[in-house]
């Protein structure tokens, strides 16, 4: 008999899959609702473990479904604590990183292998798009997550995922269904429990999808902007051939929710003599004035044979200085995980051209064994 995996369904899907599966239909509910807690408060990896299950259920469960993760290809481990993962699924391979803070810890999704948009300076948007991941693969990544840095059960209080960014590889809003199941599962209360607040979506700019994330999601969004002028955009986000700045920001304008505590946030990547310079800086507070927002600058992460250069430090000051002058947030992104290429943009290529030989050394190198995730 064929298992199909009961993570990723959502709620009503799973008690059609428990009705399917000949549980009684006035024990549903109540079925649904022990198995989403097992799976998404405790993180149950098999039926066995789900202790005040009767026997029969158990194994009734385990003959019909299953609770399968993608696997984990490899897990490696930046000097500064960023951890990335290397995942399959199917034959397809995808990344997650895991970004560690003071005050947060924030767990980097990806929504697609591969990717259609072929930003100029993303290591990503180097390959093709290879497919949509599914909402098990989505909701698995941060399972894994957890299930590798001892994080359940899930409670608020001592979580060390704290946040989510819908900012791996891939477009989000170009797989909108799959991503919306998945962060409604993670928005669960009674599950994975993570605030919508803290799951943020990063688009390139998918005008038309940008209402329906947030009215569909309620989460915060952030948009990969990166130029003040379409003739730049043009050639750096080939998206905005199609959707252009003006349209983007006015989709910006009416997203549902916004307020100064739920803020826009526009990442700009700092490319050298591109999109760096000081009049710039001003056309961009002049650009999205009205809008509640904050501009996280990215100082840009090289990869091989990249055709751009990182924005000197001082410009980079400068251009902050600019926008924080005008009222808005300013932070630099500090880049992490740079030495695993696990920063931004850095995702999944290097993974698909390694040889399997240099992968198994650098699993060699990085994996830490399971009982020291914590150190
Ligand atoms: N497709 C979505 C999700 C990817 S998010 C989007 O474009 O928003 C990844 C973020 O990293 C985006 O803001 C992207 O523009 C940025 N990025 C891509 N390549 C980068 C690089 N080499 N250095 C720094 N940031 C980069």
């Amino acid at each position: 008999m064929t298992t199909s995996n009961l993570i990723g369904l959502s709620p009503d899907g799973l008690k059609q899959a428990l009705l399917d599966a000949g549980t009684p239909a006035k024990q549903l509910s109540m079925r649904a609702r022990q198995l989403w807690n097992w799976i998404y408060v405790h993180g149950a990896g098999d039926f066995a473990a789900m202790s005040n299950l009767a026997k029969e259920f158990r194994a009734d469960m385990a003959a019909h479904f299953s609770l399968a993760r993608p696997e984990i290809v490899s897990e490696q481990i930046s000097e500064d604590g960023t951890r990335k993962w290397l995942l399959r699924a199917g034959n397809e391979e995808f990344e997650t990183v895991f970004i560690p803070d003071a005050d947060r810890g924030t767990l980097c999704v990806s929504s697609q292998v591969g990717c259609t948009l072929n930003c100029r300076f993303c290591h990503t948007g180097t390959q093709a798009l290879v497919r949509n991941l599914t909402p098990a693969e989505i909701v698995g990544q941060i399972m894994i997550a957890r299930d590798r840095l001892l994080d359940w059960p899930s409670t608020a209080e001592s979580r060390r995922i704290t946040n989510v960014v819908m900012m791996g590889m891939g477009e989000p809003l170009y797989n909108f269904e799959n991503v919306k199941q998945a962060l409604l599962i993670a928005q669960d209360g009674d599950g994975l429990a993570l605030s919508r607040r803290r799951i943020t979506l990063s688009t390139a700019g998918v005008v038309p999808m940008i209402a329906r994330a947030g009215a569909e999601i309620g989460c915060a969004l952030a948009i990969s902007l990166h130029a003040v002028r379409d003739d730049i955009r043009d050639e750096i986000v080939p998206l905005n051939r199609k959707y252009k700045i003006a349209e983007l920001l006015e989709a910006c304008r009416t997203y549902p929710g916004l307020s100064n505590a739920r803020r826009i946030t526009f990442e700009y990547v700092m490319l050298k003599g591109v999109n760096d310079s000081l009049a710039e800086a001003r056309e961009l507070v002049a650009l999205i004035r009205g809008i509640p927002a904050k501009i996280n600058l990215i100082p840009f992460n090289p990869w091989p044979n990249s055709p751009y250069a990182c924005s000197d430090w001082e410009q980079i000051e400068r251009f902050a200085e600019i926008v924080n002058r005008a009222g808005y947030a300013s932070p630099v992104r500090t880049p992490r995980g740079r030495d695993i290429m696990a920063a931004c943009g850095q995702l999944k290529s290097e993974s698909l051209k390694m040889k399997a030989r240099e992968r198994a050394r650098q699993a060699e190198l990085a994996v830490a064994p399971f009982g020291d995730v914590n150190a």
